[in-house]
């Protein structure tokens, strides 16, 4: 991107932005010629001069993207930096689910678990996610409706989480076909399910994730007599600050 008009600085909000050019030469810009906000510990935030709106860059000069919420800037830097250290034990005994075999997820410490929130609401399915950058930059709309994690009294293990060796396998599977990156499990019901990409939770037929096992080899089932899993939940993401201590907290291979 480049500014379109030298003579008046805009951004694309604002009309000013021409797709295209040297993206060191907008990164150099925005810092020459927006007003500088806020400043984070991953980011800073800058105002368009002409229209105000606000710019995110992140400090490894990656990413600019426009704020969608600015309402939710002061919520993000009010989250208490560190967990406390019950929930940084919950951290390694759940233990937090690893990026998969292409990396996706290595910017998240993911913690599949079920909390307890301060207005003492139980969420069977949460994922307490830990992150660099603020959520509210994140155009994806899972982000739209997260919580802070300055919201949870407890964390819990979930019946609803499948174990640690499901949970790697998941993340080691390769994709097979677009969008097709599948697991075999068995249920204590006896029905093998297959799961597609990495899969934290499952709640089907009355059989919850922590009562999944892996096929025991050879009784692997004819592909036509597998249960597809339907999408029956919604996971509730919950944000906190990245600590760097806890990626030793991901499931490892042994
Ligand atoms: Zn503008």
């Amino acid at each position: 991107m480049k500014f379109f008009n030298r003579n008046k600085i805009t951004c694309s909000s604002c009309g000013g932005l021409q797709v295209g050019g040297q993206w060191a030469d907008t990164v150099k810009d925005v810092r020459k010629h927006y007003k500088k906000n806020q400043s984070f510990e991953f980011g800073t935030i800058y105002l368009c001069p002409n229209c105000n709106t606000p710019w995110y860059l992140d400090n490894i000069e990656t990413t600019l993207a426009s704020l969608w919420n600015t309402k939710r800037i002061n919520e993000w830097q009010i989250i208490p930096k560190d967990l406390t250290s019950e929930q940084k034990a919950m951290f390694y005994s759940i233990k937090a689910t690893p990026p998969d075999f292409y990396g996706n997820g290595r910017d998240f410490i993911d913690l599949p678990c079920k909390v307890i929130l301060t207005n003492n609401k139980t969420l069977d399915f949460a994922m307490v996610r830990l992150q660099k950058d603020p959520p509210f930059i994140n155009p994806y709309s899972h982000y739209k409706d997260y919580l802070t994690i300055d919201k949870v009294k407890k964390i819990e293990p979930s019946e609803y989480t499948l174990n640690t060796d499901l949970r790697l396998k998941t993340c080691q599977m390769r994709e097979i076909r677009m969008g097709f990156t599948p697991t075999r499990v068995l249920g204590i019901n006896g029905v093998q399910y297959l799961l597609n990409g990495v899969t934290n939770f499952f709640n089907q037929d009355g059989i919850k994730g922590s009562e999944l096992t892996s096929v025991p080899k050879g009784q692997e089932k004819h592909e036509n007599d597998l249960v597809d899993v339907i999408d029956n939940f919604e996971i509730k993401i919950i944000v906190g600050h990245w600590d760097e201590n806890l990626t030793r907290a991901r499931i490892e291979e042994f």
